[in-house]
């Protein structure tokens, strides 16, 4: 057998794939048995949801679209409120339910098979509140999310985005590496007792329909990585109004709005972030957005790559029962061994591309934006908030700016450059790898049910239409393999450049 240390020198001589550990890691780290009932029960009653609400309407309301450029699915967001989805896994001490992120990728994958389109609409907004975390300003956490939580009391949904896409800058805002090469626009200055805003975002998800957007800003636009920043604005703010929807292919019940900004004034309580707040953190300016982009992304991604499951699940449901249902020269198309080989290459890419996303949530909860959820302790007190006692110190604990401080230490500085790589690397891994197997199977699906595969009413064309922007979002699929390249294979080696511009 091998020494410890001959271990532990062939570990480190040889880098590639050191992270085959995550799932055995996590085992022991995680509070499992109580994820997995967690989990059992969010996928159960994503599963009802789905029977009662997801599935009459998924086409109804992507035709309404269609017909009405302009509608928007108020109906749909004011029964996922009622249900309890907007707050489902937000942390019981700001008012959630506080499930945890590791059964909200489930959950999605469940909703995003019967409908991609739904599926983002409540996904998007554990986007924006993943941008409220990943700043790590606690007040204003405890803030927006107890307007969630009392929207939900009230039948009032309060929803919130997540913005940093400009018509100059798409790929561009994804990477740090890449800021500086954008035509950025969206400009805070500073003024008497907070910033002034200018500029405009595109193709933000739910934007007609959400009440508070985290808009990414720069202060100096020439030097975007070092001045960025993260404000807060509340739809009906002077200043701030709604262009256009797009009008695109799919997912065509989660609007994508254009957010215009004309001199539009934030108070310095609605800055989750900037430098001023950041000043002292490891790395400098660039350092500190470098980390929270990637932290970001890293968690992101993988609800994305749920997407993308649900997606390649729902086509392989949709060609199964054509296949147990159609005759084809005499005979059930089923028992063709043609279509048993496109059947099982189906139920293989769900299979595989799940497992994506379910180590890249280990990884993340071990290690990443998702780790102090995952502490056994914290896990329990996220959840249950034992101390309903002592709510008001714990409000006061809150609202009081060391708070913030420490959970900036704690979750921007510990992190070495190790964890940051591998988040970021399986973050784009189970990214493009289950999008692109939604788009797989979605095709595939079309293939074996020929012209009926076409048709509206069976749904299988709007799987495709919605699948293909799974890989344009959230990093495109081609930048997502750069960062792949990157954080698992060009930093090993001092003579790779990631990111160039190509000649
Ligand atoms: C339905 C939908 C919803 C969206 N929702 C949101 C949202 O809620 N919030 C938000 O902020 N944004 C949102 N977006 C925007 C999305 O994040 C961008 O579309 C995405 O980042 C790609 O940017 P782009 O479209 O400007 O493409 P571009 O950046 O113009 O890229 C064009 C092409 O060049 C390639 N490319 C560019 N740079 C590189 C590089 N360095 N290396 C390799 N290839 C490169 C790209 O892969 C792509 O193929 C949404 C987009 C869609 C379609």
């Amino acid at each position: 057998m091998l020494s410890r240390s001959e271990i532990q020198s062939f570990l480190t001589e040889h880098p590639d794939f050191d992270d085959i550990s995550n799932g055995m890691r996590s085992a022991a780290r995680f509070p499992n048995k109580a994820l997995l009932k967690e989990t059992r029960k969010v996928v159960a009653l994503a599963r009802k949801f789905n029977k009662e609400v997801v599935i009459p309407h998924a086409l109804e309301l992507d035709r309404k679209k269609q017909e009405e450029h302009d509608y928007l699915p108020w109906e749909f967001v004011q029964k996922a409120n009622e249900w309890g989805f907007f707050t489902m896994w937000i942390p019981r001490f700001f008012g959630g339910r506080g499930c945890s992120f590791h059964s909200m990728f489930y959950f999605i994958e469940e909703i995003a098979s019967q409908c991609l389109a739904m599926a983002n609409l409540i996904g998007v907004h554990y986007l924006g509140a993943g941008a409220l975390f990943c700043a790590w300003n606690i007040r204003v956490c405890n803030e927006i999310f107890r307007e969630v939580a009392e929207g939900e009391k009230h039948e009032a949904p309060c929803l919130i985005t997540a913005a940093t896409t400009e018509p100059g800058a798409g790929t561009d805002c994804e990477e740090t590496e890449l800021l500086d090469k954008g035509t950025l626009t969206c400009r805070a200055t500073r003024v008497d007792g907070g910033y002034r805003i200018n500029g405009s975002k595109i193709f933000i998800s739910n934007g007609h329909l959400s009440t508070w957007h985290n808009v990414v800003c720069y202060e100096d636009p020439e030097r975007p990585s070092e001045t960025a920043m993260l404000c807060l604005v509340k739809t009906g703010a002077d200043g701030f109004s709604f262009g256009r929807q797009e009008n695109k292919m799919g997912q065509l019940a989660c609007p994508a709005s254009e957010l215009i900004f004309r001199d539009c004034f934030v108070p310095d309580r609605y800055v989750s972030m900037n430098n001023l707040q950041m000043s002292g953190l490891r790395g400098g300016e660039k350092g500190k957005t470098r980390e929270i982009l990637s932290q970001f992304f890293s968690a992101s991604r993988l609800g994305v790559a749920a997407f993308g499951v649900g997606a390649a699940r729902g086509a392989y449901q949709k060609a199964l029962r054509f296949a147990l249902n159609t005759e084809v020269s005499g005979k059930l198309l089923i028992n063709h061994q043609w279509a048993q080989n496109i059947l099982a290459e189906m139920y293989k890419n769900v299979a595989s591309s799940r497992l994506s996303y379910i180590e890249g949530a280990d990884v993340n909860g071990i290690e990443g934006m998702l780790r102090p959820v995952y502490n056994k302790p914290l896990f329990y007190i996220f959840k249950y908030y034992p101390f309903h006692w002592m709510k008001p110190i714990v409000n006061r604990m809150l609202e009081s700016s060391l708070t913030t401080r420490i959970f900036r230490k704690l979750q921007l500085e510990w992190m070495t450059e190790d964890q940051l790589n591998r988040n970021a690397g399986w973050g784009a891994l189970a990214k493009f790898m289950a999008t692109d197997a939604g788009m797989k199977n979605s095709h595939l699906a079309l293939e074996l049910m020929g012209q009926a595969g076409v048709r509206h009413d069976r749904e299988a064309e709007k799987i495709f239409r919605d699948a293909k922007l799974l890989q344009i979002y959230e990093g495109t699929n081609q930048l997502n393999r750069q960062c792949l390249f990157e954080s698992f294979i060009g930093r090993h080696y001092p003579q790779v450049r990631v990111y160039e511009h190509e000649s």
